[in-house]
């Protein structure tokens, strides 16, 4: 009885495995596809300058609509691309689209998603200039986010490739800062224009003490290196009144706006007018 049930576990366990492996196969399989077929698109979040709720940024993100598997969520997909090679496809699409679906709003500033995989890809800042100036656009328009996993690796060949990148014109700004385990001593070094606060800090504001704590230590850490900080992940009226207090300079989440498809994005800034500040229900429009 006890025999057959183990085996029956081992089994079944082994099938799991089986059906891991399998799953991440068909993904890669449908995800080759899907860059063929124009399965991918981007939806757009803005970030606002927290005084004013200018839009000033948006943050492009993909999105993958598949006809077999339905919508498969970046959190997903993004880590089999990374795997298998498809990133860099991936993110030089990225870059093409955006400047296709915001043409018409070249004071737009707009961040893409970068993997360490993509910087360590020799091609990569010759590519993403060349699909701008391609597209009637310039590196100046971009802010790329990286992770800090990215620095950790090798800092000495990280600095390098992104002085490079500052050098050519583009933004970079550290994303999810915090969840890392880089000093500030050590992000000294890197040529950042921006550091974004993850979501994880800004949920915890207001029930417990210690975030307050350590997202004014982060609104410091960026006065003293002369960057910009971004709080992601905004879900309330409460966490923005805090944030706005604590001196947090900019803010995305979904209090602010949802991620938006281009159409959408383009009918929001039509009713905001020239001045693009969001006008929140409840009324915290002006602080
Ligand atoms: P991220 O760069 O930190 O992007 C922010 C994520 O938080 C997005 O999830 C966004 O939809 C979500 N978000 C925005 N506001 C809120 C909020 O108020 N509350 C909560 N709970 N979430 C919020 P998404 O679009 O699912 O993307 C997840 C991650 O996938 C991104 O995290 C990024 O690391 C990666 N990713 C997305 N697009 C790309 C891309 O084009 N290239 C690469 N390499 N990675 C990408
Ligand atoms: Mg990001
Ligand atoms: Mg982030
Ligand atoms: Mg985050």
């Amino acid at each position: 009885q006890a025999k057959a049930a183990a085996e029956r576990d081992a089994i079944s366990y082994h099938a799991g495995m089986e059906t891991g492996a399998l799953q991440k196969k068909r993904l890669e399989a449908a995800l080759r596809e899907a860059i063929e077929r124009e399965e991918l698109s981007l939806v757009y979040q803005p970030i606002v300058r927290a005084a004013d709720l200018q839009v000033t940024h948006v943050e492009a993100l993909l999105r993958w609509n598949s006809p077999t598997l339905g919508f498969v969520s970046p959190g997903e997909f993004v880590p089999v691309a990374e795997e298998t090679g498809l990133i860099h496809e991936l993110g030089r699409f990225v870059v093409r689209r955006a400047c296709t679906d915001l043409a018409d709003w070249p004071g737009l500033k707009v961040s893409v998603n970068v993997s360490p995989a993509q910087l360590r890809d020799p091609n990569f800042a010759n590519d993403l200039v060349a699909i701008t100036r391609r597209h009637g656009s310039a590196p100046g328009r971009f802010t790329l986010e990286l992770t800090e996993g990215l620095l950790v690796r090798n800092p000495t060949i990280a600095k390098r490739k992104l002085a490079r990148l500052k050098a050519l014109g583009f933004s970079l700004s550290l994303d999810d800062f915090g969840t890392g385990f880089s000093s500030i001593g050590y992000l000294r070094q890197f040529p950042f224009d921006a550091l974004k606060i993850d979501r994880s800090f800004v949920a915890d504001l207001g029930a417990n003490p210690t975030a307050n704590a350590l997202i004014q230590s982060m609104v410091a850490l960026g006065d003293a290196m002369d960057i910009e900080v971004v709080a992601e992940g905004v879900e309330t009226g409460e966490q923005l009144r805090l944030l706005r207090l604590l001196r947090c300079e900019y803010l995305q989440g979904y209090h602010i706006a949802k991620p938006l498809k281009v159409a959408d994005l383009g009918a929001l800034f039509e009713r905001l007018g020239g001045e693009r500040r969001l006008i929140l229900e409840g009324g915290s429009g002006d602080g």
